[in-house]
């Protein structure tokens, strides 16, 4: 059913699912880290994967390395 996901989609509001997918990949974020430059919020995998490439912050260009990033805080304490 490649229409369910837009669907789910569409109850979400704009800024709410931009905070919640990736950077680089768009999509909703897995094991969501923080990139302390920007605050941009990046899947693990994808901001890893993406160091090992290159040593600066896919958003903001400044120059970052896994140090420079924090594991997202849970929105389910809330
Ligand atoms: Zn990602
Ligand atoms: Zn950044």
């Amino acid at each position: 059913m490649p229409g369910y996901e837009k669907e789910r989609f569409v109850s979400i509001g704009e800024s709410e699912r931009n905070e919640l997918s990736c950077g680089i990949c768009h999509e909703i974020l897995k094991e969501p880290v923080v990139a302390n430059c920007c605050l941009q919020t990046f899947c693990r995998e994808c901001i890893t994967q993406w160091l090992t490439n290159d040593s600066s912050c896919p958003y903001d260009r400044k120059p970052m390395t896994s140090n420079d990033m924090n594991p997202a805080p849970s929105r389910a304490d809330e």
